[in-house]
């Protein structure tokens, strides 16, 4: 297959334009993902952020880029307030679970990869984490104080902000005071102003506090992110993403940082910025400091499989908010399981006329992260689609390329893959060679999901699981033997365990997990 040939083109929050995209380094992507802050779980809307990045990530490959890709961990910093006020959000979570720092960061951060490698998101090439490069910020805000864009106060070391001419571009604002700006710290000059050092008090005990030019302390949270992408990526790279939360300050903050460390106004380091919406529900956006909010494992204990979420995020584009709501990730587990037979049946279509151990050809193996490893994303591709491609086939291909090429548009990526499970005018092995190549850029890993994998049994069931299929195959039975009664009340039975007892799904489903009432 030739490379694919659409222009990448991605809506930058910088010029707040749609921009071509071309690599600084024609040969390779490099991209920051401002990681998440490790006191509590990711929820679902945190999750959202990850597999927008992994989905941009795995387009780059598809186009025949490989990404150098960073994702930092913060685990020292990020403060209840934007404002440089509040607690610390790791320290007033460790306080209150009588844990250290180091034990909390530990736990949630290794709940973030599992839930991560259950959403079948790759590993970045780096995970940065923030209190391992101490010395580096404190070096890096030293020269940031020794350029003359700070100012010291009794609580630390603040950046001036109206040292730069155009300090908030990336928000489209400066002197914005109203949002999130009210309580600020004492002496500040400016409300925008933020801390690159916040000293200990003299009376405060704080867990994590490191020695500096400007006293025994910890750095303020945007300096983490200037540092890391720097080391890791160099002064500019190519693209950095965050929530549309971050947009307004922490990314100001950082490009602040950046330019004041380089003294070049040009250097905001990274050329393209890109900005996910939010993940909302009814009672708005979905955040960690409301206290309730729903995590992946919520999911899966309702019988959700994690990767239906995948598809609801894939069902609407990076940049317009997406509703959760119990009917739409229950509709987004229909379409994956529609999927999923549909592939199954192409499969076992190929075995049976093609006599194919499915096993065996290799471009049925997953993109997974070995072949991304070798650093040639472009040879897996080559391995689906070498054979000469039909007319057809090449108009899939170039349609898809197209829409993800437009700004990542996976809205209308996947009904690409759907139309062609069933476009007649592909044999099933052209099919599943097309479909490999799109899920390469989805990531819902349907050559290998299966039924089985689907039926998650609800956690909080009241049956164990061959309960569950013994009282279906009873309800069963006593519908035969017309003893409707009987069959209600296993019925009910198994509603009480949180299963919806389904006759005549079009799916062939014997059941689906109730949830959301
Ligand atoms: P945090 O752990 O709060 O630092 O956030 C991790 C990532 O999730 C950041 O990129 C946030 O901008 C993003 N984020 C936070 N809340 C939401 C939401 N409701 N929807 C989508 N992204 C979010
Ligand atoms: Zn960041």
């Amino acid at each position: 297959m030739a490379k694919p040939s659409a222009p990448i083109l991605f809506f930058n929050s910088l010029s707040k334009e749609m921009e071509p995209f071309k690599p600084i380094d024609p040969e390779r992507v490099r991209l920051y993902s401002c990681g998440p802050t490790v006191y509590n779980f990711a929820h679902l809307g945190n999750l959202r952020a990850y597999i927008f990045t992994d989905s941009l990530r795995r387009m780059l490959n598809w186009k025949g880029y490989p990404v150098n890709h960073v994702i930092n961990i913060t685990d020292v910093g990020h403060l209840t307030s934007d404002t440089d006020t509040g607690d610390d959000k790791m320290e007033a979570a460790a306080n209150r679970a009588h844990k250290t720092i180091w034990e909390i960061a530990r736990f949630y951060t290794e709940a973030f990869w599992g839930d991560l490698k259950n959403l079948n998101i790759f590993s970045p090439t780096i995970w940065s984490i923030a209190t391992d490069h101490i010395q580096d910020m404190i070096a890096f805000a030293r020269k940031i104080e020794a350029s003359g864009f700070t100012y010291q106060l009794e609580s630390g070391l603040y950046f001036d902000t109206s040292r730069l001419k155009e300090y908030g571009m990336l928000a489209g604002h400066r002197e914005e005071e109203g949002v999130g700006r009210i309580e600020t710290v004492v002496g500040k000059k400016h409300p925008a102003d933020f801390a690159l050092w916040r000293r200990s008090a003299p009376d405060e005990k704080r867990q994590m506090e490191w020695m500096s030019p400007w006293g025994a302390g910890a750095p303020g949270w945007h300096l983490e992110c200037s540092v890391m992408s720097m080391k890791y990526l160099g002064e500019q790279f190519d693209i950095h993403t965050g929530g549309i939360d971050h947009r307004e300050i922490h990314h100001c903050n950082e490009i602040a940082q950046n330019q004041a460390f380089t003294g070049n106004a040009q250097a905001t380091g990274a050329n393209f910025w890109l900005h996910n919406n939010f993940l909302v529900d009814r009672s708005g956006k979905m955040s960690k400091s409301k206290g309730t909010f729903l995590t992946l494992s919520t999911l899966i204990d309702a019988g959700i499989h994690p990767l239906a979420y995948r598809v609801l995020c894939l069902s609407a584009h990076y940049r317009s908010e997406l509703e959760f709501s119990p009917e739409n990730i229950l509709a987004a587990l229909t379409r994956l399981k529609r999927l999923v037979i549909a592939v199954g049946h192409l499969k076992s279509r190929l075995e049976k006329k093609a006599d194919v151990d499915l096993d065996k050809p290799d471009w049925l193996r997953p993109y997974d992260e070995r072949s991304y490893s070798k650093g040639a994303p472009l040879d897996y591709q080559r391995s689906l689609i070498e054979a000469p491609l039909k007319k057809e086939a090449l108009a899939v291909l170039e349609r898809f390329d197209q829409a993800i090429s437009h700004d990542l548009m996976l809205p209308q990526a996947l009904p690409l893959l759907e139309e062609t499970l069933s476009n007649k005018k592909l044999q099933p092995e052209e099919r599943l060679r097309l479909i490999a190549s799109m899920d390469m850029v989805l990531g819902l890993n349907l050559l290998h999901l299966d039924r089985a994998s689907l039926n998650i049994r609800p956690k909080n069931a009241l049956l164990p699981e061959n309960n569950v299929l013994a009282l279906l195959e009873e309800r069963q039975n006593m519908r035969k033997a017309k003893d409707f009664a009987a069959s209600d009340a296993i019925r009910a039975r198994l509603s009480e365990a949180g299963i919806e007892v389904l006759d005549g799904d079009p799916l062939g489903w014997e059941w689906k997990p109730q949830w959301g009432d």
